[in-house]
């Protein structure tokens, strides 16, 4: 594996757990996910308990990361009830995922959304993740590619420009919540696709970018997913909101890293 190309297990709690119980949430991670040196491990709750929970995990001497769910592209100005890239790093965030199916099929984001979100969180000095896939139907009509290359396509100059400092999450939508995880040679495909749109760009991008497989991954299927060549980590849903479980996915990628994962 790459060095540059560190495993990054991510949970995302999207609108489950408040202040109090995301800070108990996170410390407990923090402490599962303890002896798990050579993996990245990252927690996205609410916003509202963004400061809290990054506050109470850098008390605790903590190395977990901590992300925000979603921004707006502005970075200040009369958009009531949005939160701008720069308010997101003071709250203590290192990173934001970018274009969730969620965002993309409930609040209408475009792909130029998601671009102007990308090159927002940059321009802030945060990390974005930006999410791609299809769904069930564009998979059934064999679009699953051609989606892709549109989602991706649309962020890979801004991605370009920094390599190695985003990250991708490939999340089919039929996969998100359902228990339907992708087998991990269909999931190899479509990442190793994405490694060839990067290198594209250029050979650094390709090299340098993690590519996150998200979509009901749980502790039960995360070694096989993980083991693909261009898996490069999880994007983790409902997994994430138990500690135990999520630490178990996160000592998955650390136990293939630390045998020297090829990739
Ligand atoms: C997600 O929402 O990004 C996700 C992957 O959810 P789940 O793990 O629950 O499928």
């Amino acid at each position: 594996m790459d060095p540059l190309r560190r495993p990054l297990i991510a949970g995302n709690w999207k609108m489950h757990a408040g202040g109090a119980d995301s800070c108990d949430l996170a410390l407990a991670v923090a402490e599962a996910t303890r002896s798990c040196g050579a993996t990245d491990v990252l927690v996205a709750p609410p916003f509202t308990a963004l400061a809290a929970v990054s506050h109470r995990l850098s008390e605790a001497g903590a190395a977990l990361m901590v992300g925000a769910q979603n921004l707006h592209p502005e970075p200040k100005g009369a958009f009531t009830g949005e939160v701008a890239a720069g308010m997101l790093r003071e709250a203590g965030a290192d990173w934001v995922i970018v274009g969730h199916s969620e965002r993309r099929q409930l609040f209408g984001e475009t792909d130029e959304l998601v671009a102007r979100k990308t090159k927002a969180v940059l321009a802030a000095g945060l990390r974005p993740i930006v999410c791609v896939g299809e769904t069930l139907a564009q998979r059934e009509a064999g679009e699953t590619l051609s989606v892709v290359e549109r989602q991706l396509g649309a962020v890979l100059p801004i991605l370009a420009e920094r390599p190695g400092v985003g990250a991708i999450a490939y999340e089919p939508v039929w996969a998100i919540g359902t228990g339907r995880v992708a087998k991990p040679e269909d999931a190899q495909h479509v990442h190793g696709a994405i490694r060839g749109m990067l290198a594209e760009k250029s050979r650094e991008l390709a090299q340098s970018t993690r590519v996150l497989y998200g979509g009901s991954v749980k502790p039960d299927n995360a070694e096989g997913l993980l083991r693909q060549p261009d898996i490069d980590g999880a994007l983790v849903g409902g997994a994430s909101l138990d500690a135990a479980g999520f630490a178990a996915i996160a000592q998955a990628a650390e136990k293939l890293a630390s045998a020297g994962k090829p990739g």
